[in-house]
């Protein structure tokens, strides 16, 4: 498309979950309104607008799991339910004044650095831009993952990944199998146990599971939060408090968490009394290395009788007669697919060209990097929110968001203040250095204890967790250090010569 048939903004960012909503908050903060959010879908939510099956609840309590500034003193439950967080996200974009600079159904199809003239192109389904600064808050558990299972195709029943909850398809009295036992599965289990006629679940590998300690928030508390905002504020900071206490035991003393194994495995043997069962169901490794899954109705869905537990993966379909790795056969009407999203291969970095002409997938290919999780070298004025080693395996990950927001607005300030047409580009020694002493912290981590997980690539390295503290990233995340950048300006024009006589000017 032709450069006029762009429209020129200074920021344009990136999806509308808690991260795209957040950086919009931000940037009218700073008194920057010339932005655009730039969404697929029709409406805003992310990660929290997708996933709508039976059960799907947050597992982090609501007083933390919530921008601290805009709290919401009426949370009906301890740990809210996806309609509430859904309907806090459309609340946050109306009190903030979001509506206007939100753009529905505009996929970004292609982001191309202009290096002439330092900004990004930027294609989207629903109209393209220019862009002084790209935010990526397309977020990692955005594009589902569904396994290459031979002969999945010739299945004639219905098939469907958890975030793409086909409500249409009525599961009472169904034979249904969901694959996968993560933080999706252990939730829509019981969500459908009741309605189905039976449930297969494939579980690979068992997760711990500790109970979860859900109960309403009652009118008391409501009033009082409401009345008196200092006292949600002690509420969230209490619950923050005690899951910085918790980190070092994930990232420095791996050891200590046979502790918890023990609440867990009691968790399991109260609710599971069949041995054979309990035993498909108790984990081989330690627990944190993969995500600690919170649920008190999950093994009691699975002591149902019309639920059977395969404990092998699902390696075949032959019509309606799904196969495990271990032979087991099971028929079933319905599969759904709770295998997770791609976080290590997003399909974003597919479509952002930087300033050699290579992908940002391309760049990430042995591992994503980004200095303070947040820029990648070769990717000038492109800022990842939850980008990589930014995730968290014990708490909300919203306080992260909000560490990279101030990034933001640093960053922005940074290029106010260099003044005329800039970029910022992470230096390579920057990047690898921040990159370096990641990794290096990762080594006593409970995450490289030895299992398999999300969190870990196809190379096996860990290029999703933050290997430390909230507290920490905030530090590091306060603002930006020019040294830790390159300092683009727009290549100077070839000057003409002047013509030193008159003659010379006629020729
Ligand atoms: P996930 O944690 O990646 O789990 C995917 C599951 O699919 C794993 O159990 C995996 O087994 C299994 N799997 C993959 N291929 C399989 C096959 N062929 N046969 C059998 N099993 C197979 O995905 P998720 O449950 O969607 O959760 C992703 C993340 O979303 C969570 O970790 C969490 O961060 C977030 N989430 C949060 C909440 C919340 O409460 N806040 C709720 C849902 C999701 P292995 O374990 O062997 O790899």
């Amino acid at each position: 498309m032709a450069e006029h048939e762009r429209q020129h903004i200074r920021v344009a960012v990136i999806g509308s979950g808690f991260g795209g909503l957040g950086a919009a908050v931000r940037l009218r903060r700073e008194g920057i309104t010339d932005f655009v959010v730039l969404e697929r879908a029709d409406s805003v939510g992310g990660t929290w607008r997708d996933n709508t099956y039976p059960g799907c609840a947050c597992d982090v309590p609501s007083y933390l799991y919530s921008f601290s500034f805009a709290p919401n003193p009426a949370w009906p439950r301890s740990f809210s339910g996806q309609p509430h967080i859904r309907a806090y996200m459309e609340h946050v974009t109306d009190t903030f004044g979001l509506r206007p600079h939100l753009r529905f159904n505009s996929e970004v199809q292609q982001l191309r650095w202009d290096a002439e003239r330092l900004h990004w192109e930027v294609t989207t389904s629903g109209g393209d831009y220019t862009a002084d600064v790209v935010v990526s808050a397309a977020g990692p558990l955005a594009d589902p993952r569904v396994p290459e299972v031979p002969g999945l195709d010739s299945f004639p029943g219905r098939v469907f990944h958890s975030a793409r909850w086909d409500h249409d398809y009525d599961l009472r009295g169904k034979r249904v199998a969901v694959i996968g036992t993560g933080a999706s599965a252990i939730q829509i289990v019981p969500g459908i146990q009741p309605e189905v006629s039976r449930l297969t679940l494939f579980q690979r590998t068992p997760p711990w599971v500790l109970p979860r300690f859900d109960r309403p928030v009652s009118a008391a508390e409501r009033w009082l939060h409401t009345r008196l905002p200092a006292t949600a504020a002690l509420r969230r900071g209490v619950l923050w408090g005690i899951r910085e206490l918790q980190v070092s035991n994930f990232t420095r003393h791996p050891e200590r968490m046979r502790v918890v194994e023990k609440l867990a495995l009691s968790h399991l043997h109260k609710a599971v009394k069949d041995p054979v069962l309990r035993a498909r169901l108790t984990p081989g490794y330690r627990l944190g290395c993969k995500r600690i899954l919170l649920s008190s109705d999950y093994y009691p869905a699975l002591a149902r009788p019309n639920v059977d537990l395969v404990a092998s993966e699902l390696a075949e379909v032959r019509g309606s007669t799904l196969v495990a790795a271990d032979g087991t056969e099971a028929e079933a009407d319905a599969i759904v697919f709770g295998t997770g999203f791609r976080v290590t291969d997003l399909p974003i970095a597919q479509r952002v060209t930087g300033v050699d002409g290579r992908t940002l997938a391309e760049a990430w290919k042995d591992g994503m990097a980004a200095l303070r999780g947040t820029s990648a070298a070769g990717f000038p004025n492109f800022l990842t929110v939850i980008g990589p080693n930014t995730a968290l395996g014990n708490s909300s990950m919203i306080l992260i968001i909000e560490s990279q927001l101030n990034y933001l607005a640093d960053f922005m300030r940074q290029l106010d203040t260099l003044g005329g047409k800039a970029a910022l580009d992470a230096r390579p020694s920057a990047v690898n250095a921040w990159n370096r002493h990641v990794q290096r912290r990762m080594e006593r981590t409970v995450w490289s204890t030895g299992c398999r997980s999300w969190y870990l690539d196809a190379n096996g390295r860990n290029t999703t967790v933050w290997p430390g503290t909230t507290a920490e990233f905030r530090r590091g995340t306060r603002q930006v250090d020019l040294a830790e950048y390159q300092v683009l300006r727009p290549p100077r024009a070839p000057r003409r010569a002047v013509p030193a006589t008159a003659a010379e000017a006629a020729r």
